[in-house]
């Protein structure tokens, strides 16, 4: 079957062309058709199996058949990064249709998107908070929609976004379509989607676990040789694009520091900075002015670039979950990527966890060469906060007065540490690198968990 089969509206049709798609993905094959005879859908599927354009077109193609006067189609995500991305899908694959979209969301001006709104536009791509902003105060009216996609549904929920969710839901009409798109099912998103949805057909594409383009190795290293071990083994690896996962906010920048001193093409996406920094670290990760993106999880959710040949975990994540999300980085739309994940003793129970996901065991690697030896510093002072400044003193808020805010709770922003001359070390040879399982240098437990450790913060 290829694209000609879903005999899409010309202009539709020349949106896959331009984005020079050849042949379907398992879920496009599948939830293309439903989608455009207006059922609804319950997709389980991760990203990077192309689930964007499965909905994206069938949406384009039946919104050709009507009238251009409100919004008719509405997407939310859990991320701007995500809400972003879709809407580029949106403008790239209807090129040619004359139909506009818009994405909103908060941390940016909401004057804009309001004039934006009032012009009109057919789809709007959302995260929760600011659209229920927009809502509340009249800006919006979906009283005409048609199509409502909730993406990345566990994610939504995981980000606190479900009450939000069922708020905008009484803002939208009783008959319409429903698509729901969720990389897992735990029982909320079951109940979220059998009030919502009616009828769904269930689409399910390689759910809960990582694309199998994609090879996994454990580098057990004790935690103060991480950057060391990272290092070493950008040295020894041939990459494309590199996404290095941390646990909080705070090492994803000074990682991102530490790699541009060393001479890579290097940023962070974290901070509470600017969306217009987030977006700086972003483009340029993805037209290849930096090589690696230092991310935390919440930050690089949905980031959909298509070179990116190594995901490397400086932190394991905290659940089986963000290992498969994070994974879903590399490996899109089967090309092959590696994930490495360095791992010290207190990992073990975790990397069981993805072990059981995964249905096999990691594969452990050493680096033949590498100086396994050096023993930990007193003091942490590879992460080490510098000391706090003085705050002036507050009084305290009267609580009775506070309103109800809508935060974003991934305000996760952009500092960009760049550095511009040396292109990435990149090395043929992976002469250095051992395999097998055990392989366990000197000083990591992962059967005792000892091996040193650093305390988790927050993201
Ligand atoms: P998604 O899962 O929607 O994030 O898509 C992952 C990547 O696959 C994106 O870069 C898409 O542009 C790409 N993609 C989607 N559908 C196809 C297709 N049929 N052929 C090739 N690439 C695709």
């Amino acid at each position: 079957m290829n694209f000609n089969d879903f005999k899409f509206h010309p202009q539709v049709r020349a949106g896959v062309t331009a984005a020079g798609y050849l042949t379907p993905t398992p879920i496009q094959l599948q939830a293309i058709p439903r989608v455009m005879q207006g059922g609804d859908v319950i997709g389980l599927a991760q990203t990077g199996t192309g689930k964007t354009a499965a909905f994206v077109l069938p949406m384009l193609h039946r919104l050709l058949a009507g009238k251009h006067s409100h919004v008719r189609s509405l997407i939310i995500a859990p991320t701007r990064e995500l809400a972003e991305q879709i809407n580029e899908s949106i403008i790239e694959l209807g090129k040619e249709t004359g139909i506009h979209s818009l994405s909103i969301y908060g941390g940016v001006n909401a004057k804009p998107q309001v004039a934006k709104l009032r012009q009109g536009v057919d789809i709007v791509v959302a995260c929760p908070g600011r659209l229920l902003d927009h809502l509340n105060q009249g800006n919006l009216d979906l009283s005409h929609l048609e199509t409502l996609v909730l993406d990345e549904a566990d994610h939504m929920f995981d980000m606190g976004f479900l009450p939000d969710i069922r708020r905008i839901i009484k803002y939208v009409p009783k008959k319409r379509q429903t698509l729901l798109f969720s990389a897992t099912m735990p029982d909320s998103i079951k109940g979220l989607a059998q009030e919502v949805l009616q009828d769904p057909a269930t689409i399910q594409v390689d759910t809960a676990a990582p694309a199998r383009t994609v090879s996994h190795s454990l580098y057990p290293v004790e935690p103060h040789l991480k950057t060391a071990m990272l290092l070493e083994l950008l040295q020894l690896t041939k990459t494309e694009s590199v996404l290095v996962f941390t646990r909080t906010k705070y090492r994803a920048k000074r990682l991102g520091e530490k790699l541009a001193k060393s001479g890579y093409r290097a940023a962070s996406l974290q901070g509470n900075l600017s969306q217009n920094k987030r977006q700086a670290a972003l483009n340029g990760f993805r037209d290849g002015s930096f090589q690696i993106l230092v991310a935390t999880d919440i930050a690089a959710r949905g980031i959909d670039v298509s070179l990116i040949s190594h995901v490397i975990n400086y932190d394991i994540p905290d659940t089986t979950n963000a290992y498969i999300h994070r994974i879903g980085r590399t490996g899109r739309a089967a090309k092959s990527g590696a994930a490495y994940t360095l791992v010290s003793g207190e990992d073990r129970i975790m990397i069981r966890a993805i072990e059981r996901v995964l249905g096999s065991p990691l594969e452990r690697r050493t680096v033949d060469g590498f100086d396994y030896s050096p023993a930990p510093p007193r003091k942490n002072t590879e992460f080490a906060r510098p000391p706090r400044q003085p705050q002036p003193r507050r009084k305290p808020a009267r609580q009775s007065q506070t309103k109800p805010v809508h935060t974003n709770p991934q305000g996760d922003q952009a500092k960009s540490s760049t550095r511009s001359g040396k292109t990435g070390k990149n090395n043929p040879g992976r002469s250095g690198l051992r395999h097998g399982r055990g392989a366990t240098p000197p000083g990591v437990n992962l059967q005792t968990g000892r091996g040193g450790g650093q305390k988790r913060g927050g993201r």
